[in-house]
Parts: C-alpha cells; structure tokens; sequence
C-alpha cells in the first residue's frame, strides 16, 4: 500500500492509497481533469479508483466528486449520513452513488479496515479516517478545530499520521482576514494551528509514529516552512529527532507530493 497526497491546502485536497488492485481517492477537491491529470503524474491509472472516501461537503473537498463520479461509473463513493445528505442535497445526480456509513462504523473495504472517527468542523458531520491494511496503520485527520479525545485513541504504531497544519497564529492574527473569519478558523468548528498541530504529532511519536505528513496548509495563514519548523522543534523538545526518529514532511499545495511506500 502506497500513499501520495494529489493536493493539499485550503484551496483543494485530495489523496491516493495506492493499492495493486482498487485504488482509494479521500477526498475529490479538485475538477475531474486536474484529479485524473494528477494521478497521471504518479503513474496511477484513475480506471482503477474503486472508491472516495469524503471527509466533509466543504468545496475544496468534493469541487470534482459530482463529475468523477459521472465518468468513473465503477467507483463508489463512501461519506457520514449528513455529509451524503448534504452533496446529494446540492448533487442530486451522484446521490444514489453515495454509500452513507453512521459515524464510528469500521468499513471493509477491499482488504482495508476504515475506521470513521468524528471530527470537530463547521458542518454537521465531518470525519477523519483510521485506514489498516497488511499490518500497517495510516490516520488522516484534517478540517479539525481541535484535537479530540477519540484522533488521540487512534495514534498508536502509525505509519503514517496526516495532520492539518493550517495556520501560524501569528500570521493569521495580523493577516489580512477580517475578523470574524480570524474567530471561525481559531474556533472549535475551524482548524489546526502549527502549534496545536505540533503537540498531537508528539503524541504520535511517543505512540510509535513513524511518518507525518504535515496537510492543508492556509495559502494566507502559512507557509510550508513555518508548519515543518512549529512540529521540528516540538519534537526536537520531546527528544525525537525528526528525519532520524521520525520522518517529517509537508504536503505541497495544488501539486502532487512523493509517493510514500508503506
Ligand atoms: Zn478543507
Ligand atoms: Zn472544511
């Protein structure tokens, strides 16, 4: 099992698990061509994409879901009650390909096990997933306002742990965001600051962690060298030294980043 993160960032997220038969898309927030031109890129026939798992119905994470759908009639898609509800709401032509699951239910899914764990965001019902297959643990965990009880339940011996890094709250104080949107991003329906962002990757090495892919980083709010040097330090604090104990890396925006073989 590979994985390899299409895009990643506020403006639209998608990654692969790369499996030898049915590959597994979470998240379609790119258009259908960007999605299939980047797995292209990596040597991923998109043909072979037998499901999305959504992780909400925010746009810069089902933008190409509705058309993917359409011309990937072999692929399924899996989404919580109220996030199915919500893009079959304003998708009526993919509703009856979505599969809705009840939040905490474990999917089989062609030799994964998929765990759906509940995630705090502006919208009713977002996840992050818990996916094991041939002995190896991969926790994906974005669109989160803070870290609850049930994501640090799910840390043990990962694999690959990735995590929203959104914003430096620095950058965010004296960005340019009029405030109201300063409060819903540090909010508990917002996301992940480098700092909090920081204190669950160290909970995850001292777990057994063995790669963290830093995700969804804020085009205004951050930058890619702010996000790895926030969690450097923290674990260099902890007594981890990442590249040595741990692998670190960031997820690059709007392009694909390395194919991590698991
Ligand atoms: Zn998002
Ligand atoms: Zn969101």
């Amino acid at each position: 099992m590979n994985f390899c993160t299409l895009a990643s960032g506020s403006n639209g997220n998608s990654a692969v698990l790369i499996n030898e038969d049915k590959h597994i898309l979470i998240d379609a927030g790119y258009s259908n061509r960007a999605l299939c031109t980047f797995m292209s890129n990596i040597g991923v026939n998109h043909n072979d994409v037998g499901a999305v798992f959504i992780t909400h119905e925010h746009s810069d994470h089902i933008k190409g879901l509705s058309v993917f759908l359409a011309k990937h009639p072999q692929t399924i898609c899996f989404a919580s009650q109220m996030t199915a509800y919500a893009i079959g709401a304003s998708n009526p032509e993919i509703a009856h390909r979505i599969v809705s699951f009840a939040v905490g239910d474990v999917i089989e899914y062609s030799g994964h096990k998929i765990k759906t764990i509940r995630t705090p965001h502006d919208t009713p019902e977002s996840v992050a997933y818990h996916i094991e297959k041939d002995n190896k643990k991969i926790l994906i965990a974005t669109d989160l306002g803070y870290v609850p009880d049930e994501i640090e339940e799910n840390l043990d011996d990962l694999d690959l742990f990735m995590i929203e890094a959104n914003y430096d709250e620095e950058k965010l104080e004296h960005g340019k965001y009029p405030a109201f949107l300063k409060t819903r991003i540090r909010g508990k329906g917002g996301h992940l600051s480098n700092d909090a962002s920081a204190e669950i990757v160290l909970k995850a090495a001292e777990c057994g962690g063995k790669r963290v892919l830093l995700s969804h980083l804020s085009q205004e709010n951050n930058t890619p060298r702010l996000a790895y040097n926030a969690v450097h330090q923290k674990l260099m604090a902890g007594g981890f030294i990442p590249g040595v104990d741990i692998d670190l890396k960031v997820s690059p925006r709007g392009m694909c980043g390395e194919v991590i073989c698991l």
